[in-house]
């Protein structure tokens, strides 16, 4: 445990890398010079970005992609910290029901439902409906 304090609290960024002013928390995962403006992601902030592009994603590629380490990631987890990327996070794609391990949309209704209307939100003025 002590282990995993050290690895989640070396995550923190600290120093610019552009100018080497000091960084300060401005949300979760994200950090921004108090100098220049610089923003920079810690491991969290990339898990969320990368969880933002590809609507879910599952541990191992997190570790592969992104290398956060796996306790990391299962420390996020732990703490429900990931599902503030995805919406629901029970486990399940809301539109097709495949398991996935958070985020709220499986790899593969995400790049379908890019070419139309965005998952999730209602059709709007359009009035365009799309089957679920
Ligand atoms: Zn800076
Ligand atoms: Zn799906």
């Amino acid at each position: 445990m002590a282990e995993l304090d050290k690895l989640l609290r070396h995550n923190k960024i600290e120093t610019c890398t552009e100018c080497g002013g000091r960084m300060r928390a401005v949300r979760s995962g994200v950090y921004e010079c108090e100098t220049c403006g610089a923003q920079a992601l810690d491991d969290f902030g990339r898990i969320r970005e990368y969880m933002k592009d590809h609507g879910s994603a599952t541990k191992e590629e997190l570790v592969v992609v992104l290398g956060v380490r796996a306790e990391v990631v299962n420390e996020y987890i732990r703490q429900q910290r990931l599902e503030e990327a995805g919406n629901a996070g029970d486990g399940k794609c809301l539109l097709c029901g495949a398991p996935i391990k958070f985020g709220s949309i499986c790899a593969k209704c995400k790049r379908t439902s890019r070419s139309g209307t965005t998952a999730g939100k209602p059709a709007g003025a359009s009035g365009k409906r799309r089957y679920m």
